[in-house]
């Protein structure tokens, strides 16, 4: 399923659109349309509002996709790949093949976003004077003053203290530039953003009970997403930080069941997934690996074919593609496997099969060792 559609490359960063930028483009124009430009500017027709509606709405994300933008660019700096910009119902996200590398450089990174909003911000209020006092329209100069409102908004809600926002960013690079310690820096400000969350959805829902129901359930979403985000950061530099160093010999399994690719479907039920406790079996023809099949391949094939079809037939051999070497770090054999929805990957050595490792695996052993602080 497509859910993000690329729109253009800007400094060569792609500029994607998450589906659900749609619903909230519309949603945005509507109340704009229906309440408040009607009741800052009465005197205005409803085709008026509705097209002051969608050029603020516009002019929003543009000002999004240039607040993102200059993290990009700053961070592009100090040689950090970026994957694109995806607009999204809460906002924007760039999407960094790493983190900064030193607490430097993420403030400026981090700061870099706030600043950019601040100058749009002034821009528009400068604009804004001009046409108040030379071209005194009142559609542009609506629109142009929401423009300011929100490149505030944008900049002084960025610059809250908690993580993953730009403001616990530039708080955490503080504390790791101060303490040396990146993990307690940033389970410091993870907590902030964490707990900055849970109070939006209190005051959301507060506001829901109290009549605001547009505007309350607006900030428990954003609530909720914030938590998610402080929770999933924290969590992501604890795992990484763990598997650092670890190779995946170390982690692989071993002794292997594997299936021959001429194995009728039916057996293959029988002896292999109603036996053991694996989802899916690396393929092998004449001893050499030809790829993966698992209990969703067969369970696309009516019950009734099982017989007389056999594995070669239903084999994803995208295996061959996302194998590891035991050699390989297991943080990027772990990324890898989460990107492409793979749940285990083979480990060749030489083009021989020497094991599989798993992302359940995986996340044991990361469970284990924060359990006994190892
Ligand atoms: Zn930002």
């Amino acid at each position: 399923m497509i859910k993000k559609i690329e729109i253009a490359r800007v400094f060569g960063i792609p500029i994607k659109l998450d589906l659900s930028w749609f619903i909230i483009l519309a949603f945005i124009t509507w109340t704009l349309a229906s309440g408040y430009f009607p009741s800052q500017y009465p005197e205005l027709d409803n085709f008026t509002y509705l097209v002051m509606g969608l050029l603020s709405a516009l002019l929003l994300f543009v000002s999004v996709l240039l607040h993102e933008l200059s993290h990009s660019l700053v961070v592009r700096r100090y040689n950090v790949h970026i994957r694109g910009i995806t607009l999204f119902i809460f906002g924007g996200i760039a999407e960094m093949e790493e983190e900064p590398p030193t607490a430097r450089s993420e403030i400026l990174m981090a700061a870099a976003g706030p600043l950019c909003s601040g100058v749009l911000a002034l821009f528009f209020l400068i604009v804004g004077n001009f046409f108040t006092n030379f071209v005194p329209y009142a559609p542009v100069i609506g629109v142009i003053k929401y423009c300011v409102f929100v490149n505030t908004a944008i900049m002084v809600f960025n610059l809250v203290p908690g993580f993953p926002l730009d403001g616990g960013r530039i708080l955490r690079a503080v504390i790791w530039n101060y303490t040396g310690d990146i993990k307690r820096a940033t389970q410091t400000t993870s907590k902030i953003g964490s707990s900055m969350g849970v109070f939006l959805i209190i005051f959301g829902f507060f506001s829901i009970f109290t009549g605001n129901f547009i505007g309350g359930l607006w900030l428990a979403l954003i609530g909720i997403f914030i938590k998610g985000a402080a929770d999933a950061g924290y969590q992501q530099m604890l795992s990484g930080d763990i598997l650092k160093g670890i190779k995946v010999s170390e982690l692989m399994t071993r002794d292997l069941i594997t299936v021959d690719d001429s194995l009728p479907l039916d057996r293959l039920v029988d002896d292999y997934f109603l036996k053991h406790r694996f989802n899916s079996y690396p393929v092998v023809s004449d001893g050499t690996l030809i790829g993966m099949v698992s209990i969703n391949d067969v369970k696309k094939i009516p019950r009734e074919e099982w017989r007389d079809l056999n594995v070669s037939k239903i084999l994803d051999t995208r295996a061959i593609d996302f194998c590891v070497h035991p050699c390989d770090d297991a943080t990027n054999a772990m990324s890898m496997m989460v990107k492409n929805g793979l749940g285990r990957v083979p480990v060749l050595d030489n083009g021989m099969l020497a094991g599989i490792v798993s992302h359940r695996g995986i996340m044991h052993i990361i469970k284990h060792k924060v359990d006994l602080k190892v």
